[in-house]
């Protein structure tokens, strides 16, 4: 098994981390007192150390300058920060070593429990291959697919967060791909912008959805539904027009349709994009600020533009009942949105742990897979069958 190597100035520290990891079966780890003791030990010939448990706190070389040295020697050992320090400094130095390429395990504060320590150190030994970045696709590839009807919408629920009812859903454009299966956004959407395909694609997922909305309506099922707009696309002349024609060829009502125009793709022409957005809400569409938070100039797009609703990032949203930073960044979001009377919506709700916090945070409606992953219009009917039964399960909890 790797070795165990122990960072920390105070000696008392040093023999409590030690005696911890005995009792958890781990063999006497090196126990270090600097970062110099410390290097010398990894450079020394056969070492065969596999963790650091590191405090951030020290005179002279403190942790995050350590990191530094771990990276600049090529070492190779994962790190778990251990630490008095702030939530935040903590998180900010652990983001510094994952961008300097050592792998971080997580972080523990003192005094360490012998728990906490146990499942860092069972994610240590667990195998991590690093997943493959997925393929991108090129431009006359996106554009053969829009030829062939390739592009699909999904759908994914979105619910109220005080009756659990299903309110909407947000279209999520996926490629049915003829030999690679189904292809996500991430690998088609970015180039699409850039090469001038993604109003196709929009409008493509306009028709879809205002089709779809319109289909669950004469079923009895009331529900809006959410598609993703690009900057390109609020910036055409032409674009409000389409929407209003979209909507009237479907018989959906405007008030059933939300366009999620994320403030990163907002930003860039803010103008032109206002004019858009104005005429839109004027025609009782509602027009959605996505990946709220993400970006430098959240707060200057609430002064500036007129949406009416926040989707708050999944990247706050999931893990911000166990993160007092992340609990801040969420509940002041959605504060700030009611007090601007715009909806809410937490996107990323991921598991049972998001969507209790969620619960009393005052958001108004939740989205993420702990609800529903997206799926094919004909899979709603049996997902809502399913949720129905946990609606009641988790509303009676
Ligand atoms: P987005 O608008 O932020 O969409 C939410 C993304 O989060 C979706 O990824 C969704 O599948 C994923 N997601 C859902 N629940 C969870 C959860 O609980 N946890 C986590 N971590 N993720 C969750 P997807 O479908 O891969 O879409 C990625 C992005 O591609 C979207 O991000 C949106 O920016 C863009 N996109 C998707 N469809 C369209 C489209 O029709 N037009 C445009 N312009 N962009 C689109
Ligand atoms: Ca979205």
């Amino acid at each position: 098994m790797p070795e165990i190597l122990l960072l920390d100035d105070d000696p008392l520290q040093l023999k409590l981390l030690s005696r911890t990891l005995h009792g958890l079966g781990y063999t006497d780890p090196i126990a270090c007192d600097s970062a110099e003791a410390a290097l010398q030990a990894l450079s020394a010939p056969h070492q065969a150390i596999g963790l650091i448990l590191l405090d951030l706190n020290m005179p002279g070389v403190d942790g995050v300058a350590f990191l530094k040295l771990l990276s600049e020697r090529r070492f190779d050992a994962a790190v778990v920060l251990v630490s008095g320090e702030d939530e935040r400094l903590i998180e900010s130095a652990a983001r510094f070593g994952a961008s300097q390429n050592i792998r971080m395990l997580g972080a523990i504060s003192k005094p360490v429990l012998p728990a906490e320590l146990k499942t860092v150190l069972e994610h240590w030994q667990k195998p991590t291959a690093a997943p493959a970045p997925p393929k991108q696709y090129p431009a006359d590839q996106i554009a053969r697919a829009i030829l062939e009807n390739e592009l699909v919408p999904h759908f994914q629920p979105i619910v109220n967060l005080v009756t659990g009812a299903l309110a909407g859903a947000e279209t999520l454009v996926r490629w049915q791909h003829p030999s690679d299966g189904l292809v996500m956004p991430g690998q088609f959407i970015a180039v699409a912008e850039e090469r001038g395909l993604i109003r196709d694609i929009t409008r493509l997922m306009i028709r879809a959805a205002v089709t779809q909305g319109r289909v669950w309506r004469d079923q009895g099922l009331h529900v809006f539904v959410a598609v993703n707009v690009s900057m390109g696309d609020l910036t055409r002349a032409d674009f409000a027009d389409f929407v209003l024609d979209a909507l009237e060829r479907s018989g959906l009502p405007p008030d059933d349709l939300v366009l999620e125009a994320s403030e990163q793709r907002v930003a860039q022409d803010p103008d032109t994009a206002l004019a858009a957005i104005s005429r839109l809400r004027m025609r009782r569409i509602t027009m959605a600020i996505d990946n709220f938070g993400i970006g430098s100039s959240s707060l200057a797009q609430l002064r500036d533009i007129p949406f009416n609703a926040v989707k708050v990032d999944g990247s706050f949203v999931h893990g911000a009942g166990g993160s007092a930073v992340l609990g801040a960044i969420v509940n002041s979001s959605i504060d700030l949105a009611r007090q601007l009377g715009m909806r809410t919506v937490a996107e990323g709700v991921e598991d049972s742990t998001d969507w209790v916090w969620l619960r009393s945070s005052g958001c108004e409606m939740a989205q993420g897979w702990f609800i529903g992953a997206p799926m094919a219009a004909s899979e709603l009917a049996a997902w809502l069958t399913a949720w129905e039964k946990r609606r009641r399960r988790l509303f009676d909890a």
